[in-house]
């Protein structure tokens, strides 16, 4: 697919803002043709290495699945290479745990990693592996279950069976053991991600999440994280068994996608009279600005405090109360009351 050199505004009326990352700007954009309305994803260029940029318009260009975010076409500008997206109507999978205060019931748990893996099935199908999986690349859209999955940022992703490579790159909590060891990447690099995604939304816990980077890898390539019936409490022993499965040191023995979609646990029903609770995102809500990436962290650090600090006769919710601080941009302190029952507020 050609990007196309015009101006964007000839031919999108583009609007505001719906997301940015390290590379981008997200904005809704209605295409002045035909009324539809898209995502237009504004990638700055010369952050990324020259190309990098066309190198996620040029793997998506070659996917189209449900599960998988789809691409219209791109654009050229001076400042900026434009993917006009799929305008994918939710949230990402992140701030609907913030929205929960953590996790998910086990069948929505299970629905959304039963679609993750569809998709990338699909995707491994092809060869390409997405390499930067965490649930905020997992939009989910719809206001309430059941959803519909979607695979987003495609910045990392690449053609990986005709030989791989070796790259640190992505959030350290989701990394594969080869990622942090600087071995080579595969198909079975995502494997690992939903493993840990799997075991985030059943918990609200970041499996291997440390104090700082440095003890988040060694978690990691130690494969210490905790499996014990506390940390996964209402969670079936069939799901236990899955991450078991999925979070394998050897990339090699790692099932594939299709493996994991056989697993008994994924062939269990999905049934949405288990999730009494609807789930609603509401992106105007002052947490859902700037701050609540931070806020997620902060409230799965919390969890992992209280599941570690109650086996220690020292009450979690002295203990965050008195240590959760969090330094914020621009000077502001903003003091999290996480406990008991994780609900929050800006001072
Ligand atoms: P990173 O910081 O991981 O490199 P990025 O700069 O490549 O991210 P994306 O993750 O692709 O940017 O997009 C940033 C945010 O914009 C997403 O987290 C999501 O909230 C929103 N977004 C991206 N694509 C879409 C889409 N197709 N529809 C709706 N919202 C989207």
């Amino acid at each position: 697919m050609q990007p196309r050199t015009d101006p964007l505004e000839k031919f999108y009326e583009v609007g505001e803002e719906i997301g940015n990352g390290q590379s981008a700007v997200v904005r809704r954009t209605v295409e002045k043709a035909t009324g539809r309305t898209f995502a237009a994803k504004l990638v700055r260029r010369r952050r990324k290495g020259a190309g990098d940029e066309r190198r996620e318009a040029a793997v998506l260009a070659s996917l189209r699945h449900p599960n998988v975010v789809g691409l219209h076409e791109t654009f050229q500008q001076a400042q900026h290479f434009v993917l006009i997206l799929e305008l994918v109507a939710g949230s990402e999978l992140e701030e609907v745990l913030v929205a929960r205060g953590g996790n998910l019931p086990e069948a929505q748990s299970r629905d959304v990693v039963r679609q993750v893996l569809q998709g990338l099935h699909y995707m491994h199908s092809q060869g390409i592996a997405h390499l930067d999986l965490k649930p905020e690349n997992v939009m989910v859209s719809g206001q309430q279950p059941p959803w519909t999955v979607k695979l987003i940022d495609f910045g990392l992703s690449r053609e990986v069976s005709g030989g791989t490579e070796r790259a640190l790159q992505g959030t350290p909590e989701f990394l594969a053991p080869e990622a942090v060891n600087f071995e080579p990447l595969s198909l079975a690099t995502d494997i690992w991600s939903v493993g840990v995604i799997t075991y985030l939304l059943l918990t609200g816990v970041s499996p291997f999440l440390g104090e700082d980077k440095q003890s988040t890898f060694c978690n990691i390539v130690a494969g210490d994280f905790d499996l014990s019936q506390e940390r996964f409490e209402n969670v079936s022993n069939l799901a236990i068994q899955f991450i078991s499965r999925i979070l394998v040191q050897d990339a090699r023995k790692r099932p594939s996608a299709l493996q994991c979609l056989e697993d008994p646990w994924l062939k269990t029903e999905v049934n949405f009279d288990e999730t009494v609770e609807n789930i609603v995102v509401d992106k105007k809500n002052k947490i859902f600005g700037s701050h609540w990436k931070t806020l997620y962290h902060v409230i799965s650090a919390s969890r992992y405090l209280q599941s570690t600090l109650s086996k220690m006769e020292v009450t979690a919710e002295k203990f965050v109360r008195e240590e959760i601080v969090c330094e914020k941009n621009k000077g502001q302190v903003v003091m999290l009351e996480l406990v008991p029952n994780l609900s929050c507020d800006f001072v």
